[in-house]
């Protein structure tokens, strides 16, 4: 079996989950589910960043202690992600103490390999809390951060610990350039290598007065103790959740992919190779950095009554819904929007009308025509042809982590069933008592159908399960769930199928 260990950004614990945190753990949970699919072994991993000024401000606002106001954050997270039915198989976060120890030990690693590469300086800059980075001149505009106009940026002075990140601009641009894939899409790793162009500069990466931190492992030559860089405590989480630096953790070590937002393409691609090149561990595979889901042309709640209300959402047609349409709506390699319209939209055209209806059809026709029997005609025809088109568009698209493509092409083979049904018309079949006719129609429809099955469950998981379990082939031995053989082989004569209530029910179109 193929390893597939993939992650998401750890989110910042400094406030509630919003369409931005869901889109990218939805889009990720559909790549696990797909490459289960293919029979992988899958780790997925998700978790929350949980030290920094940011958090000990927040708390500080509400007046309770950092732990508590994270305990009750990451449980808001946690709670939101067991309704998307997300399948992480781990949840780390930054504040476990072995998170912590791992952090700790990974640094001590650089200063025993590469010594050279932490040093202390005095520092001056500005500095964007909202990033938690000095900003370059060439990052700030009209007085602030070009990334956080709302926020102060603050001058700050102090003595660091830095990471000669500087040493390592030519195996960033060799990473880039020999491993294209390794930063996806394209127009990321453009930007990337933009930005090597201007020239890297060190980095400082403890804090001073950052009492919320993994305390830097090495005080000052002061001896002042400061706390670690929130970056430098993040980014180490994909490696400690894999039981860093206990043995064995090689065994999960590297990562196959690390998905995260396009935002944050220069923590994960230069500063995060650095550090484990420093470290001598080997780089992740893969990071794919998606675009960003936008409600009403923001991508947070800044202000009351602009966000969305992730919970709203959820509710307003379930779970399956809200994943597929964040799915199908926004490129996985670009930017989209959530508009309540086109979610109205696409419910009722793709969901009910087109998946859910076909659904029905088929199980009510197999019924009644042949008592749920599915008839053993065993030849492929024209549906099974433009399945297969369907299939290797889909392999494409998810291989490439195109997901809206992948969710285009199975709803291409929706789109061919619900043809095959007009063109065949099996009513009249039935009706003209063309046995044979009839008999090929319907089992070529069922065989559809479980492809449909499989191909939309890493975008629908419960009504793919609720389809499958009316196809009857949950009760099969070894298919409790869709599974790709079926893809390959949808062998379904004379399995017992039953009609299904309507997967997508229509709603009164609400009042928007
Ligand atoms: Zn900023």
């Amino acid at each position: 079996m193929t390893r597939f260990y993939l992650t998401t950004a750890i989110d910042y614990a400094n406030g509630d989950p919003h369409l931005g945190h869901a889109y990218e753990k939805v889009g990720a949970d559909a790549i696990a589910r797909y490459r289960r699919l293919r029979g992988d072994e899958v780790h997925f991993l998700i978790g929350m960043d949980e030290h920094g000024h940011k958090v000990a401000q927040a708390a500080d606002e509400e007046g309770v202690p950092p732990q508590q106001f994270v305990d009750r954050i990451t449980g808001k997270f946690q709670e939101t992600w067991r309704r998307l039915a997300i399948t992480n198989d781990q949840f780390i976060r930054t504040t476990d103490p072995a998170h912590k120890a791992g952090v700790r030990s990974l640094i001590e690693r650089v200063f025993a390999r590469n010594p050279d590469d932490l040093y202390e300086k005095a520092y001056e800059g500005w500095y964007c809390v909202g990033c938690e980075l000095f900003k370059r001149d060439d990052e700030i505009e009209n007085g602030k951060c070009v990334l956080h106009q709302t926020r102060t940026l603050v001058w700050t002075e102090e003595r660091n610990w830095f990471f000669r990140l500087t040493k390592y601009q030519d195996f960033v641009r060799r990473l880039l350039e020999e491993r294209p894939q390794f930063l996806q899409p394209e127009s990321r790793r453009n930007e990337i290598l933009a930005l090597l162009d201007r020239g890297l500069e060190d980095i400082s990466i403890s804090r001073a007065r950052l009492a919320w931190a993994v305390p830097f492992p090495r005080p000052l030559s002061t001896g002042e103790q400061q706390g670690t860089w929130v970056w430098f405590d993040a980014l180490p989480n994909y490696l400690t959740a894999t039981g860093y630096p206990e043995p064995g953790y090689e065994r999960r070590w590297p990562a196959q992919l690390h998905v995260i937002g396009k935002d944050i393409t220069r923590l994960h691609c230069v500063v995060w190779p650095a550090q484990l090149e420093a470290a001598g561990l080997p780089l992740p595979e893969r990071v794919w950095a998606h675009g960003f889901a936008y409600f009403k042309g923001e991508r947070f709640s800044k202000s009351a009554g602009v966000a969305l209300d992730l919970d709203e959402a959820i509710a307003r047609y379930g779970p399956d819904a809200f994943r597929y349409f964040l799915l199908r709506e926004i490129p996985f390699d670009a930017d989209g929007n959530f508009t309540w319209e086109r979610f109205e939209d696409r419910y009722t055209a793709d969901l009910a009308d087109a998946f859910g209806n076909l659904a029905s059809r088929v199980l009510a026709m197999l019924e009644r025509y042949r008592g749920g029997r599915v008839p053993e005609v065993g030849r492929s025809g024209d549906l099974d042809r433009a399945a297969e088109a369907c299939v290797a568009r889909y392999v494409a698209a998810m291989d490439g982590f195109l997901l809206h493509r992948g969710a285009q092409a199975a709803w291409d083979l929706v789109s061919e069933a619900n043809a095959f049904v007009e063109r065949r018309a099996p009513w009249a079949l039935a009706k003209s008592g063309d046995d044979a006719a009839l008999d090929a129609t319907l089992a070529a429809l069922a065989r559809a159908l479980v492809r449909i099955a499989v191909l939309s469950s890493p975008f629908i998981p419960a009504a793919a399960a609720r389809l499958w379990d009316a196809l009857g082939l949950s009760a099969l031995p070894d298919s409790r769930a869709p599974s790709w053989d079926w893809i390959e082989r949808p062998h379904v004569a004379g399995i017992q199928t039953r009609r299904i209530a309507p997967l997508f029910p229509k709603l009164e179109r609400a009042a928007i």
